[in-house]
């Protein structure tokens, strides 16, 4: 299939870029490199530098004729969402209303959109199935949980065939392309950081959680299990419907359990610090992942926190500085 993936040159949009073109899909990738980067694009994929906020960069490119789009464009940091809500609204969401309105227009019938546990806030169901209330925390999820709304409306008035992926906390790397944020503010990666000596230590945003060791539980899922979900929500999507399921594996482990793992593969005493609670973070967020397997298949092949580790510590080693450091 010939398909659009926006947001192709960050995390995640890269690496699941070079699955679908491994699968032998042909893949363009539209990025305004804001916050992705250049390196992360394949040489096999065509990158047009364009702003899903400018309207006619979604629909010039769509207009050659695309099957398909995976949506990854997107600002995703809970932090910056409740400082500036307006860049949450406009990138993520009036960013996919063009989005959506140029595959309209263009005849792409197919989306798989990125979304986010995040939509769920703190939910009163852990693990958290796929029918818990919707109750975000911070506008990165509001946003999220307006465009799977959109989404939803669109694929009834329209026929949009659409699959949301709501995902949980993605980590490890893979063909040589990993985690590059500035600021960097996800766990794996800064206790890596703090392994190599690029920052002093790791804070342990707080330690006063109701969980089994006081910090807080996520469900970590690596980026090669949650890129293949991509490839069969495309083969499951079904005109006029949109589906979501929530994509993670269905274990928690805490804060200070990564950073135990993290120590054990790198053979380093990683120096932690611990601080306040982060604002916006829940205690506790874990997927129910039944419906994910039992309707698309899907089953994750690398499911070791530490072999996630070791897969972002040979991408960290690597990229001590990032891509262009
Ligand atoms: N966290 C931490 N130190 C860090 C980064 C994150 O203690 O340097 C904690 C954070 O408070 C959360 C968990 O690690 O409880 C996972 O955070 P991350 O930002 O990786 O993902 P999130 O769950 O916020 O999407």
């Amino acid at each position: 299939m010939k398909l659009l993936v926006t947001g192709g040159a960050g995390y995640i949009g890269s690496i699941v870029g070079r699955q679908l073109v491994d699968a032998g899909h042909e893949v363009v990738v539209l990025d305004n490199l804001e916050r992705g980067h250049r390196q992360a694009v394949g040489a096999d994929m065509r990158l047009v530098q364009g702003d899903l906020r400018d309207p006619d960069a979604p629909r010039s490119v769509l207009a050659e004729g695309f099957a398909g789009v995976l949506h990854f464009a997107a600002f995703a940091l809970v932090g910056e969402s409740v400082e500036h809500p307006e860049r949450y609204y406009r990138t993520n969401v009036v960013g996919t209303l063009n989005l959506l309105e140029a595959m309209r227009e263009t005849g792409a019938a197919r989306l798989v959109f990125s979304s986010t546990c995040a939509v769920y806030g703190e939910p009163d169901e852990v693990p958290i199935p796929e029918t818990v209330e919707t109750r975000p925390t911070n506008p990165y999820g509001a946003s999220k949980l307006a465009v799977d709304r959109m989404i939803s409306d669109f694929s009834r008035a329209h026929g949009l065939s659409a699959v949301s992926l709501r995902y949980f906390n993605v980590a490890g790397a893979s063909h040589g392309l990993g985690e590059d944020h500035e600021p960097e503010t996800h766990l794996i990666p800064n206790v890596l950081r703090a392994a190599m000596g690029v920052n002093p230590v790791v804070k342990i945003f707080g330690t006063d959680y109701p969980t089994r060791d006081g910090t807080a539980v996520r469900d970590y899922i690596h980026i090669d299990d949650l890129s293949a979900a991509h490839l069969l929500a495309l083969d499951h999507t079904r005109a006029g419907e949109h589906q979501i399921f929530n994509l993670g594996n269905g274990s928690g482990f805490s804060v200070r359990e990564v950073i135990a793992a993290a120590g054990e593969v790198t053979g380093i005493d990683i120096p932690t610090e611990e601080a306040p609670r982060r604002p916006g973070d829940p205690p506790m967020l874990v997927a129910a992942g039944d419906r994910i397997r039992a309707e698309l298949g899907w089953k994750p092949e690398k499911p070791s926190v530490a072999g996630m580790v070791a897969d972002a510590w040979k991408f960290a080693q690597a990229h001590p500085h990032g891509y262009s450091g």
